[in-house]
């Protein structure tokens, strides 16, 4: 298993060149400095990952499974100003825990989950925030509100998950296909972008994220408007185990 300093060096190596790729890409795309931001995803990777990451100044961490982040999220639970990221997908008996320790979940993936989301926050007397998962790519391996089958039909879901009153609906959140070309991609993503700016237009959105944007294609997805950009193997190197 990798040490933190390994992971240090490693951070060392790729952080500042990745940050100087957001940073271009973000020009690219008309906006501002800052525009869109990392979230680093530490999922598979151990507790040393994590050091080093908080040591590089990354502050937004992502994890894509309910039981890894319950497990890391406590022993990390004084650190100032770090953000637990919920990115994958969520089974509603977990939606508590996740609503719990998450600043962020990326993954509302069906209403039903949205729900159970919003019961929990109204208990607890606040909005959950949540970025609502959209299927743009039209595989029927990837989970999301359908926008690529039906956007009409997959808006008014949507509006029926911005209305519940206990999370509060940022953004948007899509997975592009794994292997695609960039013609794909661009696709994927500009299709997702216009969903939020339809949704938005309908009512009921509190913010604007996109979060889009892996190792393989966070640049392509910047251009095309992410504000999150996921990223886990271009920052610390493949998953052990
Ligand atoms: C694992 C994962 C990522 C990061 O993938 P990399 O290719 O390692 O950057 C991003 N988003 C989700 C939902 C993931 O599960």
């Amino acid at each position: 298993m990798a040490t933190q300093e390994a992971y240090e060096r490693t951070l060392r190596e790729r952080l500042p060149r990745v940050r100087e790729r957001v940073a271009a890409a973000v020009r690219r795309s008309g906006r501002e400095v800052g525009a869109a931001r990392i979230v680093a995803v530490t999922k598979g990777h151990p507790e040393g990952a994590i050091e080093a990451a908080l040591a590089a100044g990354l502050r937004d961490l992502g994890e894509n499974r309910v039981e890894e982040l319950r497990r890391k999220a406590p022993l990390f639970a004084n650190r100032a100003g770090l953000r637990w990221h919920a990115i994958g997908h969520i089974q509603r008996r977990k939606a508590g825990a996740a609503a719990r320790l998450a600043s962020l979940i990326h993954s509302v993936d069906s209403l039903r989950l949205a729900e159970r989301l919003s019961r929990f926050g109204e208990a607890e007397r606040r909005r959950i925030p949540v970025l609502v998962q959209v299927n743009a790519s039209g595989e029927a391996t990837k989970g999301g509100f359908a926008v690529a089958r039906d956007l009409h039909a997959a808006l008014d879901e949507i509006a029926r998950v911005t209305a519940l009153d206990g999370m509060r609906v940022l953004g948007l959140m899509t997975m592009a296909p794994f292997v695609a070309d960039e013609t794909t991609l661009r696709r994927t993503f500009r299709l997702t972008r216009e969903a939020l700016g339809a949704a938005a237009a309908a009512g009921g959105f509190a913010g604007r994220e996109l979060s889009m944007g892996m190792s393989n294609d966070y640049e392509i997805a910047i251009e095309e408007g992410s504000t999150m950009v996921r990223l886990g193997t271009t920052l610390l190197g493949r998953r052990p185990g």
